[in-house]
């Protein structure tokens, strides 16, 4: 085993497998969650932001003192721009403004070219995801393409997947999570079947997105609306096709916040909204399946960098969400 990580790049990854004690107990199964909030920038997303840089330099789109333009609900723009200063890029970040101030103020603390925009759906020219591919060709940059670069899930597929596989010692039965672009669900997905066909593969999904009805019957249709963020979809990226997904859960934001209050207070564990909403699915997976059955989730985050929102009663009342009496 490394025990020096080599700068940034070499501490990316290696997350440890947290046991969610009550979630466990509660179902009789073994609810495990992959700690991404330990990374560097935070997040999940650095695992991507440094698969796709990486691509980027093989394929010698990069060039030393190059830049990178990704259009993010944050996180990605965080993972793009640590490793960006880490390998001596620039970056510059396309964000819509209805994100958390938290991962504002943190793009500016490190560095990164911020351009916010409002925010607007996919199929306005004015989308975040085409406002940075516009960029990127007018500026002659590469852009990083998060949802339809097959770099970001292939990063999981060759880091996450194997590292849940070998903490598990192959002991897992099922594998669930929300998608942004799909690259963590997909990534892990295909890890995880390669080594153990019979691994069920559960999608979580927040209200507002297409994906649940895309995979329950085909038809992205969206009903609802969620306080997450960097979750659910209104089409399949490239990154999400092909993935073996055999079901699809709906979590409501208060049942997600439950799971954020419970472990916040009872665990010790500071989780984000995505997390929530997976530990949540993680809990309808393990009630379906019955006692004795390992389920893995992903932590994408921490509930610092949703401080205004998650934890912030007034914005929780403005959004008749209820109000933990801690707060
Ligand atoms: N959770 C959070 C907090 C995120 O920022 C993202 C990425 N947008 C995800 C989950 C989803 O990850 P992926 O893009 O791999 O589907």
């Amino acid at each position: 085993m490394e025990t020096v990580a080599d700068g940034l790049i070499g501490a990316i990854g290696n997350t440890p497998l947290i046991r969610l004690k009550r979630a466990s107990a509660a179902t009789g199964c073994e609810i495990l969650g992959k700690a991404e909030f330990c990374s560097p920038g935070g997040s999940v997303k650095d695992r991507a932001g440094l698969a796709i840089i990486r691509d980027a330099e093989a394929r010698r789109l990069l060039k030393p003192g190059g830049t990178i333009v990704e259009g993010t609900a944050g996180n990605t723009g965080i993972g793009i721009t640590l490793v960006a200063n880490a390998l001596g890029y620039k970056s510059i970040i396309v964000m819509p403004e209805t994100q958390s101030r938290e991962k504002i103020d943190f793009l500016r603390m490190i560095g990164a070219d911020l351009r916010l925009v409002p925010a607007k759906p996919f199929r306005d020219p004015g989308n975040y995801v085409h406002v940075s591919r516009r960029l990127a060709e007018e500026l002659g940059a590469v852009w990083a393409n998060q949802f339809d670069n097959l770099a970001n899930r292939e990063g999981h597929r060759t880091s996450t997947g194997p590292e849940i596989w070998a903490q598990t010692g192959g002991k897992v039965d099922a594998f669930t999570c929300a998608c942004g672009t799909g690259g963590t669900l997909a990534g892990v997905s295909f890890a995880l079947k390669e080594r153990k066909p019979g691994v069920k593969i559960v999608l979580a999904d927040p209200e507002g997105s297409g994906l649940y009805g895309w995979v329950k019957s085909g038809d992205l249709s969206v009903s609802g609306s969620s306080i997450t963020e960097g979750i659910g979809q209104s089409r399949v990226p490239a990154n999400l096709e092909g993935a073996p997904i055999e079901d699809a859960v709906r979590i409501p934001d208060p049942e997600a916040l439950e799971q954020i209050y419970d472990l916040m207070i009872h665990e010790g564990l500071s989780i984000g909204g995505s997390a929530g909403v997976n530990v949540a699915a993680a809990i309808r997976v393990a009630k379906e399946m019955g006692p004795g059955h390992t389920i893995v989730t992903m932590l994408c985050d921490s509930g610092a960098r949703y401080q205004s929102k998650l934890f912030n009663p007034d914005f929780l009342r403005s959004k008749n969400l209820p109000v933990p009496p801690w707060m």
